[in-house]
């Protein structure tokens, strides 16, 4: 059987897909013929698959370095329920259990071994890395090795050093939904990436409608837009935790069933709310960016930035969370000037050489609050797609957004019969 032919025959097999998204097919032939891999792929595009086939049909075990816990657990638990030998080693595992895998993984008998990038920090695990068969190492959110990025974590350095002091250089292939062009190449050099193949999908959903508003009054607009889909998914962003807890407290003071999530509360808290919002027990989410990353919900209706992000990459990535299920969903943005201070006051705090390009970014992500031209192809411009129409039929500088709102209640009488 040839290498496509394997490739879709685990698809049908363990995950019980037909076919192939965009772009994943390439992406898995050049990972599996052993070439470095970089896939740009936005949210929900189903960056996943592309290093999990790889990962089962070659010999060894992959390394998948990922920076969530709550991540990691959903696709290991994903994969051992598919017949796939997963385990992951973060610092929510126990060392007795470590040891357990250690010596599965010695065995050969684990396919994909999930690992928190601190856990690379470690001369030991390093060690342990050293002494096993590796075939192949996943970046997945690799724009956390990047400073120019939104998320940068200074663990994901540690990526590098740790790959080429093993015995054997293995197959090295990341992931990210960060298009921009600097961030791209700052992960082609951070990680060492030899000739990659690099693989953008487009970045357009199709099925978002991006809308921006200049509300005098912030609290009346959201109350007003939530009231009109009262049993409906959505998410609500505010840049501060202060903020989080108001707009929440408001929202429920007007029967609205929202819960909070932000860096400030329990684990315990965070865990509880999470579940309520997923399982669909509460209807909105508010929170800060610390909410969202690997949250695989499907049917989120609406993603409203209360505050204005400081780029368009973290906006995009955050407003991405809406639609996976590819049903219509808004994309709306409350804009005040109020933000770019805020936004200001946190480009401030950050490492001094980081300044320049993040004060850009901040311009960039203004002039979207004010541009009158089609939203949909500014950003899509921003990350550098070409060909990109003046006008679509699905952004509120394109379209009369009375009509839209009629549709949004169609798929509502979709999702609920
Ligand atoms: P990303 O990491 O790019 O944000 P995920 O890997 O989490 O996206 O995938 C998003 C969703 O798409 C998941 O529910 C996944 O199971 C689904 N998916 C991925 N590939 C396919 C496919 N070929 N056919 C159908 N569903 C898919
Ligand atoms: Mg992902």
């Amino acid at each position: 059987m040839g290498q496509t032919e394997q490739a879709l025959e685990v698809l049908k097999k363990v995950f019980g897909y037909g076919s192939f998204r965009k772009g994943q097919q390439e992406i898995i032939e050049a990972v599996t013929s052993g070439r470095d891999a970089l896939g740009i792929m936005p949210t929900g595009a189903g960056k996943s698959l592309c290093y999990q086939i790889p990962a089962i049909l070659s010999g060894g075990t992959a390394i998948i370095i990922s920076p969530l816990i709550s991540l990691m657990k959903d696709q290991v638990d994903a994969l051992v329920q598919n017949g796939v030998s997963a385990a992951s080693i973060n610092s929510a595992v126990d060392w007795e259990t470590a040891s357990d895998i250690f010596r599965e993984v010695r065995q050969g008998r684990v396919s994909l071994l999930y690992v928190a990038p601190e856990r690379l920090e470690g001369e030991g695990f390093a060690e342990f890395l050293r002494s096993i068969d590796i075939g192949l190492v996943v970046v997945d959110e690799a724009h956390c090795v990047s400073q120019w990025g939104h998320d940068f974590r200074p663990s994901y350095l540690n990526i590098a050093p740790v790959i080429a002091s093993l015995p054997k250089r293995p197959t090295v292939a990341a992931f990210t939904a960060t298009a921009t062009p600097e961030v791209r190449d700052d992960i082609i050099s951070q990680l060492a990436l030899r000739e990659p193949f690099t693989l953008t999908t487009g970045f357009d959903r199709e099925n978002l409608f991006f809308h921006v508003e200049h509300p005098a009054d912030k609290n009346a607009a959201l109350i007003q837009y939530v009231r009109q889909f009262p049993d409906v998914s959505g998410i609500v962003y505010a840049s501060t935790r202060k903020n989080v807890e108001s707009i929440c407290e408001r929202l429920r003071g007007h029967g609205i069933n929202a819960v909070r999530y932000h860096a400030g509360l329990s684990d315990e808290e965070r865990r509880r709310n999470q579940e309520s919002f997923i399982y669909d027990r509460a209807s909105i989410m508010v929170a800060t960016n610390a909410f969202g990353m690997g949250i695989d919900k499907s049917n989120v209706r609406y993603v409203i930035h209360y505050n204005m992000p400081s780029n368009l990459d973290a906006y995009y990535q955050e407003a991405g969370r809406a639609g996976r299920d590819g049903l219509p969903a808004d994309c709306i943005l409350f804009y005040g000037s109020r933000d770019i201070m805020t936004a200001r006051f946190f480009i401030a705090q950050s490492p001094e050489e980081t300044r320049p390009a993040a004060y850009r970014k901040l311009q960039a992500m203004v002039d979207y609050c004010h541009t009158n031209n089609c939203l949909r192809g500014y950003i899509l411009s921003y990350f550098g797609e070409s060909g990109v129409p003046e006008k679509c039929s699905a952004c509120g500088n394109c379209t009369n957004e009375i009509e839209r709102v009629d549709i949004t209640v169609e798929a509502q009488k979709i999702l609920s019969c």
